[in-house]
C-alpha cells in the first residue's frame, strides 16, 4: 500500500520510500562490520518489526539466523507499562550467541529495556539492540541502542511495520496520521 491509496489518512509522509531503503542500508552496512566473522541471531518483535526485519536482513551480507518474539505491554492507554509478557517466545537457544534485537521503534523503551534484560539471562554472549526509529522519550530510559536508525519527533507515526489499531502496517512509507482517523 502506498501513500497514494491512503492520501486522506495521512497528515505527513515523514520517511519516503528512499529514504527508508537509505537508512536501512547504512544500519546493515554497520552491523555487517561490527560482526564480521561472527553468527548473527536476529531477534525480530512482532509485529511491528516485519518490514525491518524482511529488509534489514536482506541489506546484511552476512549469514545470520532470524527468529521472533511477540510481546505485549500490559497497561491502559496508548504508553507501555513496562510490565511485559511473553505472547511468543523464540525458538532459538541463545547460549552463546550473538543476539541483535531488530525493532520498529523505542518510544518510552520500557517494552525494550525489559526485553533485554530477559534475553541477557538466557546466556548469550552478546545483546545489542537495532531500531528504525526512536522518540525523544527513549532518552530518559537507562537503555543502551547500538544502532538507531532516525531519531524523530513525538508524534505517532504509522506504516512499515507501524500501526494504528492493527491498520496501515503495509504502508510501504512512515507518515503521521490525520486527526479525522484517530479522533
Ligand atoms: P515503548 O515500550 O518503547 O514505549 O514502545 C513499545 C511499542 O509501542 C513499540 O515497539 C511500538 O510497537 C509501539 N509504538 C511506540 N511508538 C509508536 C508510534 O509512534 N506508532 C506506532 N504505530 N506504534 C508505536
Ligand atoms: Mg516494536
Ligand atoms: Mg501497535
Amino acid at each position: 500500500m502506498k501513500a497514494e491509496d491512503v492520501v486522506g489518512d495521512l497528515e505527513s509522509v515523514l520517511l519516503s520510500r528512499e529514504e527508508i531503503d537509505e537508512i536501512v542500508k547504512d544500519l546493515a552496512a554497520k552491523i555487517d562490520r561490527d560482526y564480521e566473522g561472527k553468527d548473527v541471531l536476529l531477534v525480530g518483535v512482532l509485529k511491528g518489526a516485519l518490514m525491518i526485519m524482511a529488509d534489514l536482513s536482506r541489506a546484511m551480507k552476512s549469514q545470520v539466523t532470524v527468529d521472533f518474539m511477540a510481546v505485549s505491554s500490559y497497561g491502559s492507554g496508548t504508553k507501555s507499562s513496562g510490565v511485559v509478557r511473553i505472547l511468543k517466545d523464540l525458538e532459538e537457544d541463545l547460549m552463546d550467541r550473538h543476539v541483535l534485537i531488530v525493532e520498529d521503534i523505542v518510544d518510552s523503551g520500557l517494552t525494550l529495556s525489559w526485553l533485554q534484560t530477559n534475553l541477557k539471562s538466557r546466556g548469550p554472549a552478546s545483546v545489542e539492540i537495532v531500531t528504525l526509529l526512536r522518540k525523544p522519550d527513549a532518552l530518559a530510559v537507562d537503555i543502551d541502542v547500538k544502532y538507531i536508525g532516525r531519531d524523530i519527533p513525538n508524534e505517532f507515526v504509522v506504516g512499515y511495520g507501524l500501526d494504528f489499531d492493527q491498520k496501515y502496517r503495509n504502508l510501504d512509507v512512515l507518515g503521521t496520521l490525520a486527526p479525522h482517523v484517530y479522533q
